[in-house]
């Protein structure tokens, strides 16, 4: 039986539910799409061609009107509810499970901005990986519209296999779908992913005060930056939340992943922006006296 017939109206309300989704949504988004939805069956993951916001699935290209697809995950992880109604996201395209070049009636489609801001195309997809808080995000929102649809992990699907032989798409790319399927269904467990809760991360037993802002005013610290004050960093990094980061004094790309793994944590208050950034806010709550 399927789980759900029409629109998913309830989108906002399931991601918002699931307490770890960084989740926002376009206005007027319930009442955007080309048409209703048949019966829901699953989800389709994509990557968008490069950077692409939120705002341009919801607003489309000249030769394709949006929405293109109701949630779009931004690099960050950033979850953006764009529309309810049918998108165009999956043309055509064939599965088992879904009748021939119907997927944009049957299938959620999710567009994942393409992790890096550099050219994109098949003969640098294996180099570039996807971002840790944007994996969560994927995870955790397949999970959660899976969880409300009463499916498994098996009716998550890609472009790339719906429409790889009919239109050559390749997306999502740098990712084996099987792999992502077994990653949804450990989350459907209740498994815990580095950088969600423990093992990198314990929240302290009783709430720690947070110091006042303006002894951490100065503070700046950012992505190509060295010196002692990066070693700091790095070593209040280690202490709460990656336990493996080296201390070397090289704000490089691990350094700033750990840093948007410490801002997207849920424990933190007041939230921070993940934006890998060290300001006076993230080096208050980080307790980073330089
Ligand atoms: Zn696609």
């Amino acid at each position: 039986m399927p789980g759900w017939t029409g629109d998913p109206t309830w989108l906002l309300d399931v991601l918002k539910a699931d307490g770890q989704i960084n989740v926002r949504a376009l206005g007027g988004w319930d009442s955007r799409g080309h048409g209703d939805f048949k019966d829901i069956r699953g989800i389709m993951v994509h990557h968008t061609g490069g950077p692409a916001s939120a705002e341009s699935i919801r607003d489309g290209r000249p030769d394709l009107r949006g929405p293109l697809s109701q949630l779009h995950i931004s690099r960050d992880g950033v979850v953006s509810v764009v529309a309810a109604g049918v998108s165009w996201h999956a043309g055509t395209g064939s599965l088992p499970w879904i009748p021939a070049n119907m997927g944009n009636w049957h299938l959620i489609g999710i567009e994942c901005e393409w992790p890096y801001r550099g050219g994109i195309g098949e003969h640098n997809q294996r180099d570039e990986p996807w971002r840790r808080p944007q994996i969560l995000a994927i995870r955790n929102t397949c999970a959660a519209i899976l969880r409300k649809l009463a499916f498994g992990a098996d009716r998550i699907t890609t472009h790339k296999e719906y429409a790889g032989r009919s239109q050559g798409k390749w997306d999502p790319g740098n990712m084996d779908p099987n792999w992502l399927r077994d990653e949804i269904a450990k989350d459907l467990r209740g498994v815990k992913f580095p950088g969600e809760g423990t093992p990198d991360y314990t929240p302290p037993p009783t709430p720690v005060p947070v110091p006042p802002v303006d002894q951490y005013a100065g503070v700046l610290l950012y992505r190509g930056m060295r010196g002692p004050a990066v070693v700091k960093l790095q070593q209040r990094l280690k202490a709460v939340i990656v336990s493996q980061l080296v201390v070397d004094g090289d704000f490089g790309p691990k350094t700033e992943a750990a840093v948007r793994a410490f801002q997207s944590s849920k424990y933190r208050r007041p939230p921070l922006v993940a934006d890998g950034i060290v300001g006076p806010a993230t080096a208050a709550q980080l307790g980073l006296v330089l």
